[in-house]
């Protein structure tokens, strides 16, 4: 082995590896849930150098975890306690390659954050359709490897909806030079289509072209007391049907959680004084102002009694108020504390009877959960956080393993009986790997597994991760 890592530490040079303790933000995930220390990081500066790590771990059968800004909410980016492998991080894979306004598309290396990106388009008056809140450190290629959803995904999609074309570095070394942004090609199986979502798995997304959309002048923010719960798919439907196209996120936030983030940032306020359990953030983004749009919708929602209140963004500190009150809305540091996490997806018109009746069973235990939910419900995406309050102490308070297995459990039933998934878009990683042979049929499950043998073999990337994970 000694033999092994000296190679690996030549491959990629001096300024190319980390090792003990400076390893120690590579080996724990964002949440710090999942934490295992990789032999070595490495972190090759083109992609030859991937290449060769890539040849030397296969020789040497040492797996490799790819990972980019690590922000991922699975656990796929961290390494194995019981496996020997490295940790491939793409850091220094960061250089934008091309802007082009006028082929609509931007071409980066896979360690490029998501916010360069939007600034970079932003700079040729273009705009990058993805958006979420870990922009800052989040990578592009971390991003297509979770197709990554976030806030326009209603308007754009998810990354599988903006990658134009990609080079991967496979298993054995070899390079696949996918790096094409064409819009159309019927030319056989969509190679790219595998390695988005892939979670690692495949091999090392080195470089991505992506769609960029023209920009959109005008962004208006509204947040929306909602009145009716039960009716909030009519809610968005209203909004669908009267902003059309422009209507670019529909989000969803708890009171719990607003004002549990009003608490911990100071700097941010409470935009309204009206207060109900649920607020509905959306916001239209066009080329023309939307204050006449935005006033019939409201009144429309109002008039219905779908809305109690509503306030529109006046300046960009007041939607910049708005979007963080949002942004901040994750529970893992907002609780400190842990529960049981879904990232789950039902059809549209379902969120609230899917909600319903997750509280509902909720309610049904002792003690009885708080059931928190936020997320993306203009996708039928909702993030759910089941974890026990002390009504004493007014504290979030500990729940033991086995209420947690429990809970995963009869939640995940409810999402299948929804015909939903429990993996909207934060990915599988080894969060969810056992839990997926629930969901998806043997056959599924089959051909994703023929198609990790197919491609890595002697299962060097992110082994018994994914998808297909628990059938290797
Ligand atoms: C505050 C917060 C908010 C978030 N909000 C959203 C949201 O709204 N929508 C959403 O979809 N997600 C959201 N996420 C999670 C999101 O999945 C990740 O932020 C992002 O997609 C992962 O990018 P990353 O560079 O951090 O990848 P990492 O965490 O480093 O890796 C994630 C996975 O991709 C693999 N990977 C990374 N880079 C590569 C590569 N170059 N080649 C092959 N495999 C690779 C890793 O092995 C791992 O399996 C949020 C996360 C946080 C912390």
């Amino acid at each position: 082995m000694t033999q092994a890592l000296d190679l690996l530490k030549t491959a990629v040079g001096d300024a190319g590896w980390l090792s003990g303790e400076d390893m120690a933000t590579y080996s724990r995930d964002w949440r710090h849930v999942y934490q295992a220390d990789p032999l070595l990081v490495l972190r090759p500066k083109n992609t030859q150098e991937v290449g060769e790590v890539v040849r030397i771990c296969s020789r040497h059968g040492i797996t490799i975890v790819s990972q980019g800004g690590n922000t991922g909410l699975a656990g796929g980016a961290v390494a194995y306690h019981n496996r020997p492998s490295v940790i491939v991080a793409t850091t220094r894979l960061n250089s934008i390659l091309d802007v082009d306004p006028e082929g609509f598309t931007i071409s980066a290396e896979a360690g490029v954050t998501i916010e360069r990106l939007q600034d970079a388009a932003r700079q040729v008056n273009r705009e990058l359709a993805i958006d979420f809140g870990a922009r800052g450190s989040a990578t592009v290629g971390g991003a297509v490897s979770t197709d990554a959803g976030g806030i326009n995904v209603l308007r754009s999609g998810t990354m599988r909806d903006q990658v134009l074309g990609l080079e991967v570095v496979l298993p054995d070394g070899r390079v696949w030079d996918g790096l094409r942004a064409l819009r159309k090609d019927a030319s056989g199986y969509g190679l790219k289509h595998l390695f988005i979502g892939a979670e690692g798995t495949l091999g090392v997304v080195t470089k991505v072209v992506l769609k960029l959309e023209p920009r959109r002048v005008y962004n208006q923010s509204f947040l929306a007391a909602v009145a009716d719960f039960d009716r909030l798919s009519e809610l968005y439907a209203l909004a669908q049907e009267t902003a059309q196209q422009s209507l670019s996120a529909f989000e969803l936030l708890p009171d719990l959680g607003v004002n549990r983030v009003c608490e911990k940032f100071p700097s941010l306020y409470r935009p309204m004084a009206t207060v109900a359990d649920w607020y509905v953030l959306g916001r239209i983004s066009s080329n023309e102002p939307a204050d006449e749009l935005l006033d019939g919708l409201l009144a429309t929602a109002s008039g219905r009694n779908l809305i109690h209140n509503a306030v529109v963004a006046q300046s960009a500190s007041q939607e910049e108020n708005l979007w963080m009150l949002r942004d901040e809305l994750p529970p893992e540091f907002l609780f400190s504390i842990k529960g049981a996490k879904f990232d789950a997806a039902v059809p549209v018109n379902h969120v609230a009877s899917y909600y319903n009746r997750v509280a509902e069973f909720a309610a049904t235990l002792n003690p009885a959960p708080v059931v928190y939910a936020f997320g993306h419900v203009g996708d039928g995406n909702l993030h759910l956080y089941l974890f026990n309050w002390s009504a004493e102490t007014g504290q979030p308070q500990a729940m033991t393993e086995e209420q947690r297995l429990m809970i995963e459990r009869r939640v995940d039933q409810i999402t299948w009986d929804f015909g939903g998934t429990i993996s909207a878009e934060h990915g599988v990683g080894q969060e969810l790997t056992l839990r997926m042979a629930e969901q998806k049929p043997e056959v599924e499950l089959d051909l994703l597994a023929r198609i990790k043998r197919a491609i890595d073999p002697d299962g060097l990337f992110n082994p018994g991760r994914g998808a297909q994970g628990s059938w290797e």
